[in-house]
């Protein structure tokens, strides 16, 4: 049958974005001891077991919920065609992990004493110096070289951390990074052959036709607390490689192919470091003269990448605007010029309502003024606290004094966030995104847990194994419509 020719030529695009999280336990020391966070992780996961006889499963919702070894639970989303889906889907799961860890929790008490709590970190640094990730997925078009995704896309992956990084205190107590993974991206870099490439997983799973698609699978990017930078980051990066698809099928150049960095690595350090003037890291040069060593230069090529895009925007208006279906494109440009403005100012204050690290720096230095004697274990405990979905105050305390702001724009609304109208939104812990293979998915998973049959799922396969084995796949990540094979599933396991 082959893919869509719309689909090929188009500017369609299938986001998901995969979270890890951090598990810790306060409050159990004496007598008892102190919890082990893996324990505490399977705990969280006894539900999930119980039901799918498994730590790895996909949800009602389309998305999938998992348990590798060690305690960092993983939330993947769905796939959504529109980053405004993209984010409900993720903020299902962090609801989903703060029920988990809820749950747990009664029953850790009821063992270990009343003040016993569990944390859930959407971060990427643990304590102890561990490294995890929050990967973005992007459906690509096979015609476009992996190089050549690397060679334009990296430099704006790099210097968006401007914006999208969550910030960390470095346990120096006085430096303060925009990004939390920029010190270990850098061991990943050298001890892999090809230097750019942990940034960018290469491993080739495209979950679709692999004759016509890629997964892109960026792995440079922070988690984020805020909605506003979990939008913005999936929508600006679809923006530049929809020049980047368009350029290859027509063979024109599409303006960006000057702006590699010599060192991705000591680039993607020195943004990190960008509020000290990019101190201490010897970042080299882009093949545009620009230097993001030099606080200017990040700056500057962020602004050539927005002015490539604002006249692709111009030039294929239509077509561009059909590419998201929610999202307007022409806000997300008025919010990249928003964010480069208030960063060419250092407008913290402005950029506080929707950056993390900045809504973090901002804490830090109020902080100081009342106490300048702070130290690092405070800066990390007030860190932690923003980062936790299941026992923190901080970021829900700025956002119900009106210091963040919860909605993406005044003129969109996220189904299930809370603001907006909600009443009338389904709610995205059980709804998938319903343009995408995600609703055929999450129906299939809620007729199985209905009927008790046993199941079993992977982003391409819904398998039944129980009272006979049956299978369906589902090659078009973009295609809702129900197939025979996936209709014949649906029949054996129930009305
Ligand atoms: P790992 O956890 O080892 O990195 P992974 O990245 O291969 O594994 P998952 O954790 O299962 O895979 O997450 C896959 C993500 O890719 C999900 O968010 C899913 O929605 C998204 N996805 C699925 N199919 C596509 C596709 N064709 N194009 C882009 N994204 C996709
Ligand atoms: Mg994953
Ligand atoms: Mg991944």
């Amino acid at each position: 049958n082959g893919t869509p020719a719309a689909e090929l030529n188009g500017f369609e695009r299938i986001f998901g974005v995969e979270t890890e999280y951090g598990v810790a336990v306060t409050g159990t020391s004496g007598a008892r001891g102190p919890v082990d966070a893996g324990q505490v992780a399977m705990t969280m996961f006894q539900p999930v077991v119980s039901r799918a006889r498994s730590t790895n499963t996909y949800l009602d919702n389309g998305s999938r919920l998992y348990l590798d070894v060690g305690s960092h639970p993983e939330y993947a989303t769905a796939e959504a065609r529109d980053p405004l889906d993209a984010l409900a889907q993720d903020m299902a799961g962090e609801r989903i992990m703060a029920s988990l860890a809820a749950q747990a929790q009664e029953r850790l008490r009821a063992s270990h004493g009343d003040h016993a709590a569990i944390h859930v970190f959407k971060n990427n640094v643990d304590s102890a110096g561990h490294a995890f990730g929050c990967h973005e997925n992007y459906l690509v078009r096979r015609i476009v070289p992996l190089e050549t995704i690397e060679r334009q896309l990296l430099p704006f992956l790099i210097t968006r951390q401007l914006y999208t990084g969550a910030g960390r205190f470095t346990p120096d107590g006085t430096g303060f990074q925009l990004t939390q993974r920029a010190d270990f991206l850098d061991e990943a870099v050298s001890s892999a052959t090809t230097r750019s490439r942990p940034m960018v997983n290469t491993r080739d799973e495209p979950h679709a036709d692999p004759e016509s698609f890629r997964r892109l699978h960026v792995i440079i990017g922070d988690s984020n607390r805020s909605h506003w930078a979990t939008w913005m980051k999936l929508a600006v990066t679809h923006l530049v490689l929809c020049v980047i698809e368009d350029a290859v099928r027509r063979g024109t150049p599409s303006g960006f192919e000057d702006l590699a960095f010599d060192d991705p690595a000591a680039a993607n350090r020195a943004v990190s470091r960008w509020l000290d003037g990019g101190a201490g890291a010897d970042a080299g040069t882009a093949g545009a003269g620009s230097d993001v060593a030099d606080p200017a230069g990040a700056l500057a090529m962020q602004r050539r990448y927005l002015g490539v895009v604002e006249s692709f925007v111009r030039d294929h208006a239509d077509a561009m605007n059909a590419s998201l279906p929610k999202t307007p494109v022409t806000l997300v440009l008025d919010h990249w010029r928003w964010v480069l403005d208030a960063l060419e100012r250092r407008d913290i204050a402005e950029l506080s309502k929707r950056v993390d690290w900045a809504a973090k720096y901002r804490l830090a230095e109020a902080l100081r003024r009342r106490r300048p004697d702070v130290g690092f274990a405070q800066l990390e405990r007030m860190e932690l606290d923003y980062h936790d979905v299941a026992n923190g105050r901080l970021y829900g305390s700025l956002v119900s004094h009106g210091q963040l702001d919860e909605a993406v724009d005044p003129a969109l609304t996220v189904a299930g966030a809370g603001s907006g109208t909600g009443a009338e939104a389904a709610d995205p812990r059980h709804t998938p995104p319903q343009d995408t293979r995600a609703a055929l998915r999450g129906a299939f998973v809620r007729r199985a847990l209905d009927a008790g049959v046993q199941f079993s799922c992977d982003w391409t396969t819904l398998v039944v194994s129980s009272p006979v084995r049956r299978e369906a796949t589902l090659l078009d990540p973009f295609s809702a419509e129900p197939t025979p094979e996936y209709r014949a599933l649906m029949a054996q396991i129930g009305n």
